[in-house]
């Protein structure tokens, strides 16, 4: 919104204290921001204000960002693939099942702007969409810009992709030459959002996963990330069958191999890290991975809920924070909910250590802001503080969620629903208003998603190995009742 908009006296705000280098809570407090970016976190702002809200009943906090999604394609599987998983491949599914949903163009834009719809309506400013079936379509980085949140591009190249010809082996079908064409095309997207006015695309290298590139495809998404000063993000670890092949390539952890060849350290993120050498599913003969990460200034990015429903899970997200590790979270496949992806990371990371000091609330939240900020190395975003870009939400303190309050971001991250969240601004732009979003027209885009849905659930045969249909593949969770009677 162009002038100066004025959350007033607002309950409470959960704003950045540079002494800390953390967030505090702020109670009867004001928030002002003039175009995109915050000019006043504190009491009694005493300057003209276009636009004015009333800070009653509310929380401010800082938008979050999803630093992991692949929303243009993942929401496809929604009804499709939470029960499935290659249980002799220690529950994956990403060999057998990763590939056989295919997005088309339609699909694709109304997926991504559908999750783009989900993530600003849970209080998610930021998103990285990494798009790893080839490349994107035309049209992809207007469409990015079109849904109002702040996007990291990252379209995904490989050097192979990996596949099974009969539900045991593992297999990859290799062409490196043309992973490195490419690779050329990427850079020219990633350098068309870097460019594009809106100033809200920003770009990221993407070699898609650490068992489908060779050293050489590495080397020169790092050299092309380095060469722009940009991110570059990778999947790593996310299976026990990579780490596997990984040992029977190279002798190493994919970490390890990581490590070796030079594409760790502070510009790069890896999604999941979750199947590493302690991992007691991996059972590997020594545990170093996590002093790799930690001494390379390496960002993991967790998505719990995804790997959730393999039955897998980090061991743990506190324990990584503890040795060291920058963290951030994504949500990789759907919900694109970041509450409550914040709530799996929390509860899990307890379960997964058996303890409840390791992971606290203000940590959960931290990773969600100001971790991911750290990784992007962006000191004005996940915090509100003055010079921050507005990239803000306001919780509602009287829905039904939120109540009884008493501590409202544990409310929020332990017992809160995306619900809560009332109106969202990015870069000063009013994004969400009484929980519907303005950019984008989500009952539409979950129309043109719907059909999307059937007609890649239609392609399934063709891209399975086993010629399966979809309902063959996934059988409906209950049998229906007039067929059997
Ligand atoms: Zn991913």
């Amino acid at each position: 919104m162009a002038g100066t908009t004025l959350i007033r006296n607002a309950d409470w705000i959960v704003a950045y204290n540079p002494d800390r280098d953390g967030h505090v809570y702020m109670r009867h407090a004001d928030v002002a921001f003039t175009n995109d970016t915050i000019v006043h976190v504190g009491k009694d702002y005493g300057g003209e204000a276009e636009h004015v809200i009333d800070g009653k009943d509310v929380m401010v906090l800082p938008g979050t960002l999803d630093l992991h999604l692949h929303g243009y394609m993942e929401m496809h599987g929604k009804g499709f693939f939470e029960d499935l998983a290659t249980k002799h491949m220690w529950m994956t599914q990403l060999l057998e099942y990763t590939w056989i949903l295919q997005d088309d163009r339609e699909s694709s834009f109304a997926a991504t702007q559908a999750s783009a719809c989900d993530l600003l309506k849970s209080g998610c400013t930021t998103m990285a969409e990494l798009y790893c079936s080839g490349l994107p379509f035309d049209g992809w980085v207007d469409m990015l810009a079109g849904t109002g949140i702040r996007t990291y591009a990252c379209p995904m190249v490989q050097s192979a992709h990996w596949y099974t010809s009969n539900g045991k082996d593992h297999l990859y079908e290799w062409y490196e030459e043309k992973g490195f064409e490419n690779l050329e095309r990427s850079l020219e997207i990633i350098d068309d959002a870097i460019a594009h006015p809106s100033g809200r695309l920003h770009g990221m290298v993407g070699p898609a996963q650490a068992d489908t590139c060779t050293e050489e495809m590495f080397r020169r998404c790092k050299e092309a990330a380095d060469s722009r000063g940009i991110l570059l993000q990778t999947h790593a670890a996310q299976s026990v069958m990579e780490h596997r092949e990984m040992v029977r390539r190279h002798g190493k952890t994919p970490i390890e191999w990581l490590d070796d060849i030079g594409v760790l350290g502070p510009n790069t993120l890896l999604g999941h890290a979750i199947d590493i050498d302690q991992h007691p599913w991996v059972n590997h003969h020594e545990h170093k991975d996590l002093e790799r990460l930690a001494r390379s200034g390496t960002t993991v990015v967790h998505c719990p809920r995804a790997f959730a429903q393999w039955g897998d899970m980090m061991r743990s997200l506190g324990g990584y924070r503890a040795a060291g590790i920058n963290m951030a979270l994504g949500t990789d496949c759907y919900p694109h909910d970041l509450v409550e992806e914040m709530r799996i990371a929390g509860l899990m990371s307890k379960v997964a250590s058996g303890h409840v000091d390791l992971l606290p609330t203000e940590a959960v939240f931290e990773i969600a802001t100001l971790g991911a900020a750290r990784a992007l190395g962006r000191d004005d975003l996940g915090r509100l503080a003055t010079g921050a870009k507005a990239d803000i939400a306001v919780v509602d303190l009287r829905h039904s969620s939120m109540r009884p309050v008493r501590d409202p971001l544990k409310c929020l991250i332990y017992s809160g629903t995306a619900a809560a969240v009332r109106d969202v601004f990015v870069n000063g732009e009013q994004v969400v208003k009484d929980r519907t979003v303005l950019t984008i027209d989500q009952d539409n885009a979950l129309d043109r998603l719907q059909e999307g849905q059937e007609r890649a659930l239609a392609r399934i045969p063709e891209l399975d190995w086993a010629k399966r249909s979809a309902d063959e593949m996934s059988p409906f969770c209950l049998p229906s009742h007039l067929q059997n009677s």
